[in-house]
């Protein structure tokens, strides 16, 4: 099988042929048919992050936005039938008997595998999955529009249902990328009143269209003062890989407000414990989702209540898609396919 494999950070992806992977008697082989590009994938490859660049085996495959359909399955597998329809998300596997995962959050899973970090992910023609952790791909989406919900779209969601969201608050979104212009749809269909923030204008206006009440470029010099005079927002989501997205949010933040760290630049984000306190703001951070949280996103997808504005490119191309997202230049998400 061909596949784009990461052999040294900052370096190019090299596309070679790989023999297929060989199934245990609980995981199922995959025919790719989309994988998203993910931002994540960029601070992966570049070691932006020192506590999971420590745990990646180069040559490493990339890619946790999986979807395709079930070429082989493993002589234990019962839930799935050569030709479903899957899809794989960044947790690949979780214990099932931690603390966490007991307490309904196995995406905090201390023996976790990660997707393209510490196992193979999907930039390849084919990957296996334990069945356990692979899920069903509604009939109503189509594998590219639904492999980014795999990673963009169940992380919004549970930073979004964590938080509580309730109908009628101000919801200021940080970064209308990947995860973001899903964000932005979530928000809405939660009732919110949502305000979109970015530094290119095309995006901005995907998030009208995607039913943002107002957008506002990043770099205008009104944005404080236009969020605070509506009052601060209820919630600051921000999924900007940018600290400067974390400073202007912090500053819009209403009194018992709460900041969503889902965004993840390399630098530390810091904020003033005396702004913190006088103004009883919370924080919150989330990391991707469970497999429930996962479910409620695809089916938020096939009742048309989000959409994924995707694109595709093969490949063969993933070095220049990786250089177009780190530019700022996707809008949406990419997802590449096998050919
Ligand atoms: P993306 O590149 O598609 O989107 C980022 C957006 O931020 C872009 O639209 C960009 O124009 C915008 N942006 C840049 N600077 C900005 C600024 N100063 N203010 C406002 N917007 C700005 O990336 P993505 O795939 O959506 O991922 C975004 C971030 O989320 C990455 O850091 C990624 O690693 C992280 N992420 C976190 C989790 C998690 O579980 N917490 C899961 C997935 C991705
Ligand atoms: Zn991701
Ligand atoms: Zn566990």
């Amino acid at each position: 099988m061909r596949a784009a494999l990461l052999y040294e950070f900052k370096r190019p992806l090299v596309v070679q042929e790989l023999s297929l992977p060989t199934l245990d008697a609980d995981e199922i082989l995959i025919e790719v048919e989309a994988c998203g590009v993910c931002h994540s994938d960029l601070h992966l490859a570049d070691g932006d992050w020192p506590e999971l660049a420590r745990i990646i085996r180069k040559p490493l495959i990339l890619g946790h936005e999986i979807s395709g359909r079930v070429a082989e399955r493993g002589s234990a597998v019962r839930d799935f039938e050569v030709g479903d329809r899957v899809g794989v998300p960044w947790l690949h596997w979780s214990c099932g008997v931690c603390e966490f995962c007991c307490e309904g959050n196995e995406n905090l899973c201390a023996r976790q595998k990660i997707t393209g970090v510490n196992v193979p992910g999907g930039y390849a023609e084919f990957v296996k999955a334990p069945a356990s952790h692979a899920l069903k791909i509604p009939e109503e989406l189509t594998a590219i529009s639904a492999a980014p919900l795999f990673c963009a779209g169940v992380t919004v969601y549970r930073a979004l249902k964590q938080a509580r969201i309730c109908r009628g608050q101000r919801l200021a979104i940080f970064g209308i990328g990947g995860l973001g212009h899903l964000a932005v749809q979530m928000g809405k269909a939660m009732g919110a009143h949502v305000i979109a923030i970015d530094v290119s204008e095309e995006k901005l206006r995907l998030a009208q269209s995607f039913g943002a009440s107002h957008t506002i470029h990043a770099a205008s010099a009104e944005l404080t003062k236009v969020l605070r005079d509506m009052g601060g927002v209820h919630m600051a989501l921000v999924t900007s890989a940018s600290k400067a997205a974390y400073d202007a949010a912090f500053a819009c933040v209403r009194p018992s407000g709460t900041m969503l760290v889902v965004g993840l630049p390399s630098e530390n984000i810091s904020f003033s414990p005396i702004l913190m306190a006088a103004r009883e703001i919370r924080l919150q951070a989330s990391a991707v989702g469970t497999r429930q949280d996962l479910r409620e996103t695809l089916q938020l997808a096939a009742e048309k209540k989000i959409r994924c504005e995707v694109s595709s490119r093969p490949l063969t191309q993933v070095n220049e898609v990786m250089e177009d997202l780190r530019a700022g230049r996707i809008t949406g998400r990419m997802v590449i396919t096998p050919c």
